[in-house]
């Protein structure tokens, strides 16, 4: 078998939509600082795009995390794989990252960051499958609603390739 990647949102699409979100987040932090939290390593590439189109200060920290596996995700808890440099305590908090599917990571995390007194915590997505939704989660912000296909590239990777692809694709596999 080999695999081959449809285009479904080329490089124009995302990086204008990119920016028309970086816009409204400094539309919304107007006279506040925003503090990106990037999830990795699948929120690396929005993370920066995104901030380059942020006006309002920003400053950032990287996370690595896993959700436990279907026995246990009733606990409501993820795995730190890496925690945080520095404190949320005081600060504008905003997740970053690369897709929400069943919504489960996202609810954990902000769960878990929230008992760290941070001033306010946000989530932003670039891609969302609706539905694929197991808990409730709305991100406050999310560039795309896509359907239930597995995707790769800008950040998201299928066994670690495509991560480095300026555009979002389906992975399709063929009969050799
Ligand atoms: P959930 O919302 O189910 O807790 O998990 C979201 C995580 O599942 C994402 O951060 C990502 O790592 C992974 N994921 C979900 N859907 C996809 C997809 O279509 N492509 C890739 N590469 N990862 C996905």
């Amino acid at each position: 078998m080999s695999e081959r990647i449809e285009i479904l949102l080329d490089e124009d699409t995302v990086d204008a939509k990119v920016k028309e979100i970086g816009e409204l987040i400094s539309r919304d932090y107007e006279g506040e600082e925003v503090h990106m939290i990037c999830i990795l390593k699948g929120g690396v590439y929005f993370m920066t795009e995104l901030s380059k189109r942020v006006t309002v200060p920003v400053s950032m920290d990287f996370m690595a995390v896993s959700s436990y596996g279907a026995g246990t995700e009733s606990t409501g808890r993820v795995k730190i794989i890496k925690d945080l440099d520095d404190p949320v305590e005081g600060k504008n908090v905003l997740i970053v990252e690369d897709i929400v599917d069943t919504g489960r990571t996202l609810t954990n995390l902000k769960a878990l960051l929230k008992q760290r007194n941070p001033k306010s915590i946000k989530i932003c997505t670039l891609l969302d499958k609706p539905d694929r939704r197991v808990v409730e989660m709305k991100a406050d912000y999310t560039c795309f609603e896509i359907p239930n296909e597995f995707v790769v590239g800008y950040g998201l990777d299928y066994a670690q390739k495509y991560r480095n692809l300026p555009y979002i694709g389906i992975v399709k596999f063929d009969e050799e």
